[in-house]
């Protein structure tokens, strides 16, 4: 057994608490601290007292993956209930099913197509140039019209800029199908934890060799500890001493309303005058619950860019975000006794499974580098 190494992990999130898990169980001394007043950073849920629906207060989570040994590993701390995700679009006085697929184009064109109709439709209008953009990668998936009504003015609200300025890495994440096969996602595991990912989160750090203080920044921190697991801003880090990485921010409206009242779990919104994004009614993600319920609850999601004061929900990356993360990068690299992970530790957008395997990794690489003595790198997660 080597030597156990003191260490203070920041951020109760998804990160910082599977990091933890895995310190401690290799027999290292784990303080994890939150400067909020809950567990599971993001993917908080709470039922809601007069309802009793159980609310995603950070908008929609749905656990899906492709990793085998990430689903065990969320399996040992939750019972994990089968979910299909279904999301719908309002486009104009229509309701279309998303990702598009045939059911959606046929809608849109009120026409009968079969599957190699539709492909021949859709090639005969998309301009197929090498995408660089959002806006050229989604007319070269879908033309202009599919592009305009469920795409155009959708990203506009949600990223606050014009498509033509995006990249296209971020519509690679929707795919388009020729089949009537509307499950957003398509990875072989896929499920929502039965009593929440909050209790998930708590089961993960219930282990004697880990302390927990919620309300504590990590700013406020003075005792020394061997090393620490950041999983909060980069920039922040660094007192924003270079300048502020880009970020969205979602303002969430929660309203109690009659149960059911949207008939669905997630509702785009993809018209340009109305200023929500989506709507989301949380009783649908707990189908096997939901009977019960005579009230429900519904989130009215909006984006905006994130000022000082706000929550940094996803990183925007233009080209200027990008050079100044590749200068904190540098600054990270040099910093000693410190692993940056996460979302917020490594400026990326990460799906929870991801989040997942990149802690895995880098406690395991800690544990190694503290068995051996070495000096663990520093930014094992450059990217
Ligand atoms: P976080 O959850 O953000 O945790 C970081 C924690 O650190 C926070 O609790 C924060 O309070 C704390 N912290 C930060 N700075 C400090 C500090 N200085 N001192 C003390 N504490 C600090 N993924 C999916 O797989 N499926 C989905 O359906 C899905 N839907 C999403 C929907 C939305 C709207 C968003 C924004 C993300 C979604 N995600 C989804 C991604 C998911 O939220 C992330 O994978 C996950 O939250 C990553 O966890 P994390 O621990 O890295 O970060």
């Amino acid at each position: 057994m080597p030597e156990p190494k003191s260490v203070l992990v920041i951020g109760a999130g998804l990160s910082g608490s599977v990091a933890a898990r895995q310190l401690a169980e290799a027999g290292h001394r784990v303080t994890v601290i939150d400067e909020r007043d809950h567990l599971a950073g993001n993917c908080h849920t709470a039922r809601d007292p007069e309802t009793g629906v159980m609310v995603h207060h950070y908008g929609p989570h749905i656990f899906h993956t492709g990793d085998r040994q990430v689903w065990e590993y969320v399996n040992r701390f939750a019972v994990m209930m089968p979910y299909r995700h279904q999301v719908k679009a309002r486009v104009g006085d229509q309701v279309y099913a998303l990702p598009i697929n045939l059911h959606t184009i046929n809608q849109f064109f009120g026409r009968a197509m079969d599957p190699a109709q539709a492909r021949a439709f859709i090639a005969a209008q998309s301009r197929s140039t090498e995408p660089v953009s959002f806006e050229d990668q989604g007319l070269a998936f879908v033309g202009p019209a599919l592009y305009a009504a469920f795409f155009r003015d959708y990203t506009r609200k949600q990223w606050g800029v014009d498509p033509a300025r995006l990249p296209a890495s971020i519509l690679k994440r929707l795919p388009l199908r020729f089949t009537y096969d509307d499950n957003y996602f398509a990875h072989p595991y896929q499920a929502i934890p039965r009593d929440g990912y909050t209790a998930m989160v708590a089961a993960m750090l219930d282990h004697p060799g880990i302390t927990v203080e919620l309300n504590r920044a990590a700013e406020t921190v003075t005792r020394a500890f061997d090393h620490q697991v950041y999983t909060g801003p980069l920039d922040r880090y660094f007192s924003h001493r270079l300048g502020r990485l880009g970020y969205r921010t979602l303002h969430f409206e929660h309203e109690r309303v009659a149960a059911p009242w949207q008939g669905t779990a997630v509702m785009n919104y993809c018209d340009a005058d109305v200023p929500h994004t989506r709507i989301t009614e949380h009783m649908y993600f707990a189908p096997w619950e939901m009977a019960r319920f005579t009230r429900s609850v519904v989130t009215f999601e909006t984006s905006a860019q994130a000022g000082p004061g706000d929550i940094p929900y996803y990183p925007i990356r233009l080209l200027d975000d990008k050079t100044l993360l590749a200068r904190y990068q540098a600054l990270a690299q040099r910093t000693e006794g410190v692993t940056f992970l996460g979302r917020l530790g490594t400026y990326a957008y990460l799906d929870m499974d991801v989040a997942i395997r990149k802690a895995l990794d880098a406690s395991a690489h800690l544990i190694e580098a503290f068995a051996r003595h070495a000096r663990p790198d520093v930014f094992p997660d450059a990217a």
